[in-house]
């Protein structure tokens, strides 16, 4: 690789550029590491500069890098969903479709392809946000990404204790890619050598706990819809099923598996949502379980729960976030058993 000389930390230092070699091997693109997955997404954005960005809802920072970029370019920002917003905006050549799937906070998967065609059509770039689907569970260039970033801070790192941002580039863009790394030398949002060596240490479990973690999700789900649905006879199913309104995550997109079970075929992601029946349930669900930590990160090996309205502004006061850590189903079970019981005794629900 140019560059791994080592002159000066802010262009290259040992640690991060190994990182970056397995990331780009595991991504399938050359990778760039960041700071955060926001100094991430706002390196992108400052490199492709659109006068126009398409966005849906999804996590509430990215939104928050936006507000930054729109300040410094008076850009326009259109609605992901309303595609004649974006004719009105004049969305073309050198402007941003920006996905993000599965979205945080909900867990629901959005069709890459489908999107990179409505963005190509227009001469436009796909920038995908897949921190909720991280290897293996899905490949975005296979279906049509041109620029693929991560919050590395979650899978990737995948123990809590760092940083990282990611960014890698569609193979044969690698124009993109030193573009890109010149530009990082001048932002100087690079990842410090000690996170970098933790990101290292995480990538050789990544595929052993991304697999784990999107497994324990899914049976989970499945354990709480069948209860809503009734299909769960006893004492479990009745609490859950007093206890929880709704439940979101790809896995439950039954309408959407002819093209999600090709897109997803690993899993469906370690993160889903559910909304309880009462406001006030969902505040002390978090405190009633003894597994779950109640907590605003993810991706991390132990499982968390947060009751989202403490950090997102912009959801529902019922809405609560799981993580799904590697711990053992059955324990993982039983802890939100436990915890919709004490919730139906207090009187909560
Ligand atoms: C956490 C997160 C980010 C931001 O990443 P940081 O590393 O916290 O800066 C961006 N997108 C998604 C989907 C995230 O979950």
């Amino acid at each position: 690789m140019k560059g791994d000389a080592h002159i000066y930390s802010r262009l290259t230092a040992p640690n991060t550029s190994r990182l970056e070699v397995m990331l780009t091997s595991i991504l399938g693109g050359p990778t760039l590491t960041y700071s955060s997955g926001l100094s991430a997404f706002h390196a992108l954005l400052t490199y492709l500069n659109p006068k126009v960005v398409a966005i849906g809802k999804g996590y509430h920072g990215c939104h928050g890098v936006l507000e930054i970029y729109k300040k410094l370019t008076n850009c326009t920002l259109v609605d992901l969903s309303d595609e004649k917003s974006w004719d009105e905006a004049g969305l073309g050549k050198g402007d941003v479709v920006h996905l993000e799937t599965p979205v945080n906070p909900t867990g629901q998967a959005f069709n890459v392809e489908e999107y990179a065609k409505r963005a190509h059509q227009r001469g436009a770039i796909l920038t995908i946000d897949v921190t909720f689907a991280p290897p293996p569970l899905l490949e975005p260039f296979k279906w049509g990404a041109d620029f693929v970033m991560h919050s590395g801070t979650k899978y990737f790192g995948g123990h809590s204790d760092m940083l990282c941002g990611v960014v890698a580039v569609k193979a044969g863009r690698e124009k993109d890619y030193w573009g890109m790394f010149h530009e990082r030398v001048f932002l100087g949002s690079v990842m410090g050598s000690l996170e970098g060596w933790l990101g290292v240490r995480s990538l050789r479990t990544l595929e052993l706990r991304v697999t784990r973690q999107s497994e324990n999700a899914e049976a989970l789900v499945k354990f709480i819809d069948d209860a809503m649905r009734g299909e769960l006879k006893g004492e479990d199913g009745e609490v859950a099923k007093k206890v929880v309104n709704k439940i979101v995550h790809a896995s439950l997109q039954k309408d959407d598996m002819d093209w999600l079970k090709k897109q997803m075929p690993n899993g469906f992601g370690p993160v889903f949502s559910i909304w309880t029946k009462t406001d006030v349930a969902a505040k002390r669900l978090p405190s009633k379980l003894k597994l779950f930590h109640h907590a605003t990160s993810l991706g991390g090996a132990e499982s968390l729960i947060e009751w989202r309205s403490m950090s997102d502004a912009g959801v529902e006061g019922t809405l609560l976030r799981l993580s799904i850590g590697v711990e053992n189903v059955e324990d993982l079970k039983h802890d939100l058993i436990s915890g919709f019981k004490a919730l139906v005794d207090e009187g909560s629900v």
